[in-house]
């Protein structure tokens, strides 16, 4: 039989393709194979990222980068942009590490505004800014355009935006952002297996990151450009994960990137046009609503666990039941990655069948 597809916002479903990269023979992380492997896959990320900055490849997952933006970046103080689980969680992350916060936060559901990160800088003593693109445990997707905007208002604040679930999904230039670090996790909407991600630093990151000290050494955004240069990595990286981005890379460029930010458009109107034709509410603020995934409020209040359950049991397919405070009172289906009309529709069906078994 084969194995329970996950339609759970991350890990996803990793097709056969990426699989069989993964498995590939290993090379020397020093030998001019695992360079020119490197090297091939730059210009595709570049291209992914919007930016002509280096890509860089981390073996950790998306919070061994999230912390490690803190630790090279911040001196004074950091504004932690928090709508969810995953961006309130940015706020413990910097004090643990030494770091001044503070908080911008919304309750789960809305949306960051541009007007409060505004409102906030310019109270002063910030050098850096945390946004969250896609805060996945709420399905909410913030205004990253705007945000971007204002954040370049005030030149010395450093813009941290992790893109973990909105990656290739819809565009998210770095250059043309102003950004100045940009991270995604590989296991959400790359749909390889978990354990790596990728990020870029803008020069004004790499600047300010020379003047922090207590950088730590393995995730030093310094060593990894003096590494790059040489198209290697600091210390010993998922090799495999490198192979698996390449094969995915030219998946991505195969199919055209506007072509996947259309899919993903189709595939997810598709789950929200399901939910209200089912009588469900969407959890996000209207106009704040992923394009990843799909956030439901579980305003019926259906067994949520049953049809976890059911769905696992009769269609092999894996969905998720809500995150942390809102388990229960929403449940979560993915369109990240390979999936596309017939597979979500499949879902969506499946999904009919529960509802109707358990009514
Ligand atoms: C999943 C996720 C993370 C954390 O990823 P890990 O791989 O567990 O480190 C961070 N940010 C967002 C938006 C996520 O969806």
């Amino acid at each position: 039989m084969s194995h329970p597809k996950l339609f759970i916002p991350g890990p996803v479903e990793v097709s056969a393709k990426t699989y069989e990269a993964f498995c590939r023979p290993m090379v020397g992380h020093r030998s001019k194979a695992f360079q020119e492997l490197y090297a091939a896959v730059q210009p595709g990320l570049q291209t992914l990222f919007g930016t002509r900055q280096p890509v860089f490849l981390c073996t950790g997952s998306a919070w061994c980068v999230m912390e490690a933006a803190i630790r090279n970046l911040v001196r004074q103080k950091v504004l932690v942009c928090m709508s969810g689980a995953f961006s309130d969680k940015w706020f413990d992350v910097a004090l643990k590490c030494g770091k001044a916060a503070e908080k911008l936060q919304v309750e789960w559901g809305r949306a960051i505004k541009p007007e409060a990160v505004r409102e906030a800088l310019a109270r002063g003593g910030f050098d850096a800014v945390t946004l969250i693109h896609n805060e996945t445990s709420t399905g909410t997707m913030n205004p990253l355009r705007e945000i971007a905007a204002v954040v370049r208002e005030f030149p010395d604040v450093i813009l941290i935006t992790d893109v973990v679930s909105s990656f290739t999904v819809v565009p998210t230039p770095f250059d043309d952002l102003g950004a100045d670090v940009m991270l995604a996790g590989v296991q959400k909407a790359l749909a390889l297996p978990p354990g790596a991600a990728v990020f870029t630093v803008s020069e004004r990151a790499f600047a300010r990151a020379t003047e922090v000290k207590d950088r730590g050494y393995y995730m030093d955004f310094v060593e990894f450009k003096k590494n790059a240069e040489s198209n290697m990595t600091p210390t010993t990286p998922s090799i495999s994960h490198l192979y698996a981005l390449q094969s995915k890379v030219d998946d991505i460029l195969t199919e055209g990137l506007e072509a996947r930010y259309a899919r993903h458009a189709v595939t997810n109107q598709m789950v929200r046009s399901w939910a209200v034709a089912n009588g469900f509410e969407m959890f996000p603020e209207p106009g704040y609503e992923s394009v990843s995934l799909t956030c439901i409020r579980n305003n019926r209040e259906v067994d949520v666990a049953a049809v976890a359950q059911w769905m696992k049991t009769h269609a092999n397919i894996v969905i998720d039941q809500g995150y942390g405070k809102v388990k229960g009172k929403t449940f979560r289906l993915s369109n990240m990655g390979d999936e596309n009309e017939a597979t979500v529709g499949a879902l969506l069906s499946a999904m009919d069948r529960a509802l109707a078994a358990l009514a």
